[in-house]
């Protein structure tokens, strides 16, 4: 049933969690894929013999895997790196996103996003399309040149006016420390949402402005389970800004690094283990809504027509197979 259930719209999800990892392992059958077998590995599509760093040696995906013999487990061994159920995140983490490191890679990043994006659009009449929000590696912010990201940002923004979105990102910090008080600037700057807001809930007076300003908050729940940021569901602070009646919109974050589905899972999760006992299908239908409230498409009325006609389908589907 929940797999039936209109979700609305994805709002946070990276581009390192959004494909399968048996879609990537097809991938790297493409010709003109270099790979670096150092641990993690490195691929790189290039037409001539990559000369980006490599412990290793940088050689053709094709001759790798017929040096290699066996093609299964080459192909399973493969398939580890791409997916967090048998691997770590922590090791993959940081070469993906070396991705956003050169100046020409990440317009062409972009440009590649954006020709994927139109293409979907255009098949998937009910599809509103997707818009990318510049964000620089985390795990590299102590080196970061924050002017030079909002330039590059900007730049982003003048060459893809439609594309590029932004938002305000907070992560779980030892309350009252200097990265903790953070979220002050991130509310006081009045963003449309704002991402991974545990902190919320230790900072009373935040919450109010939060909700007076309406910002909505970006909650990825399993997310944070993987990640290690809380342990049991039930104790997740979504429950308690669901009972504060916040503006929450449930995301999934990377979810096919741990092969869940976009959003099923997550709004699985929350209706099992995190909301109320009490609370019911208007719950779901609420963070659907707040999904489609906080999104930046402009004209709202034909995406939100057809959600209801969704739903009502949705509703007679469930009346006649489960009733
Ligand atoms: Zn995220």
């Amino acid at each position: 049933m929940m797999r039936l259930i209109p979700k609305g719209a994805l709002l946070h999800t990276h581009d390192m969690g959004v494909a399968r990892p048996d879609f990537l392992l097809q991938v790297t059958y493409e010709p003109l894929l270099y790979v670096c077998s150092d641990h993690p590995p490195k691929f790189l599509f290039s037409s001539i013999l990559p000369k980006h760093a490599c412990d290793s040696d940088w050689q053709l995906m094709t001759e790798a895997r017929t040096k290699f013999g066996d093609v299964n487990k080459f192909d399973a061994e493969l398939k580890k790196y791409f997916s967090l159920v048998t691997s770590d995140l922590r090791d993959v983490y940081p070469d993906v996103n070396a991705v956003w490191r050169r100046k020409y890679d990440y317009r062409e990043t972009v440009k590649v996003y954006k020709t994927v994006l139109d293409k979907f659009s255009h098949r998937y009449k009910d599809f509103y399309g997707g818009r990318l929000i510049y964000s620089p590696s985390k795990l590299s912010w102590r080196t970061m040149n924050i002017t030079n990201e909002l330039q590059k940002a900007e730049e982003l923004k003048r060459e893809f006016p439609d594309l590029i979105a932004g938002t305000i990102s907070t992560l779980v910090q030892r309350f009252g420390t200097w990265s903790d008080e953070n979220l002050v600037d991130a509310v006081l700057l009045k963003p449309k949402r704002i991402g991974n807001p545990h902190a919320l809930v230790k900072h009373p007076l935040l919450m109010n402005l939060v909700k007076q300003n309406d910002i909505a908050l970006e909650v990825n729940v399993i997310s944070d389970q993987v990640l290690n940021l809380v342990d049991d569901f039930r104790n997740h602070p979504l429950s308690v800004l669901l009972a504060y009646d916040m503006p929450v919109v449930i995301a999934s974050d990377y979810n096919f690094l741990w092969e869940a589905n976009s959003l099923t899972h997550d709004f699985y999760v929350i209706f099992t283990g995190v909301s109320s006992e009490r609370s019911d299908l208007r719950l779901l239908k609420q963070l659907a809504l707040n999904s489609m409230k906080y999104n930046t498409v402009k004209d709202k009325r034909p995406m939100e027509k057809m959600f209801q006609d969704n739903w009502n389908q949705f509703l007679d589907r469930v009346l006649e197979n489960f009733s």
